[in-house]
């Protein structure tokens, strides 16, 4: 029996995360037995390039040398205590120094819970109840989060999953990406707690906030009272330093970071303003807590991340000159059949639309072209993200095969025409 057939029968699809089970491109999983640099390993012992990388949690590699280390190091004194320990405090102050907004920081295990505990602590704040998310965006799989937009932009939601209360999904408000008509329609009746943002969306695949976009939900923002969440679970360390709110110049009142925060490890962490932060308990009445929060073998994977970010911030002119390499070429080989979104290492390409900058145009994508590209880049031994709405993602590892990298997708996306 393959390892696809044993798992199916003992995990839903065979997989622990639904897009791992490789639905939307008729193919079976690919279960993995190691990887090294920008390679896995997979279990039938094929070699691949790997463009997935965790879904943006790795920036350096698969098993880079420094993480491993601090790993290890870090498991021979112990893999949890349920207490503070000294290591917390330095990934704590890193996070705080790097990232604008973020003058103090919590730990949780998931994106899933920086999200929801983001929420928690705005919905305190504000007294209000509302929270207004974007069409398209994906903020983990909290209730309320599971809903999209109803036929109008401003409309209440409507869970798009069974098990998802009526009532919990009617306080989810649904806005159209890069249109700030739709927002101030959600905010205008002023019960609205905070509006929460993926600055760059990558969950629909890439798309880009148009210019002013960004700025003018800050101000929106501040007119009606609402706290500003940017979820840079996917951006934080991966389009800078600071995250897509340098690079864009920003300033969110809290923001959400995972993915690259861990190195690879469950890490989940939010943060932002002292004054909001003071409220979460026990400093304050907002209760939020979590026993492996800020886990040692975590906390060692991200330190040593963080640390390579800090010591050689040129790394991300170094990404985003491979990712432009690597967009210029897969454009000119899609000529006028659709088009490369890219922001720093984050790229998808889109087969149909001549530009996405909402969920409207994403989901327009031809996904039979999709799925041949897939095949034809696995053919070439690389490994797409198997669904359109993803982005590929670049870790510094890559740059070591860049060449091989876009010679073989360039081909895959003639091949699919
Ligand atoms: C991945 C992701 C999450 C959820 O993080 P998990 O660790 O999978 O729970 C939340 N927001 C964004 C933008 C993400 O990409």
């Amino acid at each position: 029996m393959s390892w696809a057939e044993r798992a199916a029968a003992v995990m839903p699809g065979g997989v622990n995360s639904p897009v791992r089970a490789f639905r939307a491109v008729d193919a079976d999983p690919v279960y993995v037995a190691g990887g090294r640099g920008p390679w896995i390993e997979a279990a039938d012992g094929r070699r691949l390039i790997d463009l997935v990388c965790s879904w943006g949690a790795l920036l350096l590699g698969h098993a880079d040398p420094r993480v491993v280390e601090a790993v290890t190091e870090a498991a021979r004194r112990g893999t949890s205590f349920g207490l503070p320990t000294p290591q917390e405090v330095e990934l704590a102050e890193k996070v705080t120094r790097l990232v604008p907004s973020v003058e103090m920081v919590r730990m949780v295990n998931s994106g899933t819970e920086a999200t929801a505990a983001a929420v928690r602590l705005a919905r305190a704040a504000t007294g209000r109840d509302v929270v207004v998310k974007f069409e398209g965006c994906y903020h983990g799989h909290a209730d309320g989060f599971l809903v999209e937009a109803g036929s109008g932009a401003a409309t209440f939601g409507v869970p798009n999953s069974p098990g998802v209360p009526a009532a919990t999904a009617s306080t989810t408000r649904v806005a159209r990406y890069n249109d700030l008509e739709s927002v101030e329609e959600a905010l205008a009746s002023g019960d609205v707690a905070c509006v929460i943002v993926e600055p760059v969306a990558g969950n629909m695949g890439v798309v880009p906030p148009r210019p002013g976009f960004l700025q003018g939900l800050r101000e929106a923002c501040d007119r009606h009272d609402t706290l500003l969440v940017f979820d840079e679970v996917i951006t934080g360390f991966r389009l800078g330093p600071g995250g897509a709110q340098q690079r864009y110049g920003v300033i969110p009142d809290l923001t959400c970071l995972g993915k690259v925060l861990g190195g690879g490890t469950p890490a989940g962490a939010y943060g932002g303003r002292g004054d909001l932060m003071r409220m979460v308990s026990p400093d304050g009445p907002v209760y939020q807590a979590g026993t492996l929060a800020g886990n040692p073998l975590v906390v060692a994977a991200g330190i040593a991340t963080l640390e390579v970010v800090e010591e050689d911030p040129d790394l991300y002119r170094r990404l985003d000159e491979a990712g432009a390499r690597l967009e210029g070429s897969l454009q000119a080989a899609l000529g006028r059949d659709g088009c490369v979104q890219r922001v720093g290492s984050m790229l998808t390409v889109f087969f149909g639309p001549r530009e996405v900058a909402d969920w409207r145009a994403a989901s327009g994508v031809d996904r039979d072209r999709f799925r041949r590209f897939f095949r034809a880049a696995l053919d070439r031994d690389v490994l797409v993200p198997p669904s359109p709405f993803e982005s590929m993602f670049l870790t510094l590892s890559h740059l070591e095969v860049i060449d091989q990298l876009v010679g073989a997708l360039t081909a895959a996306v003639e091949e699919s025409a």
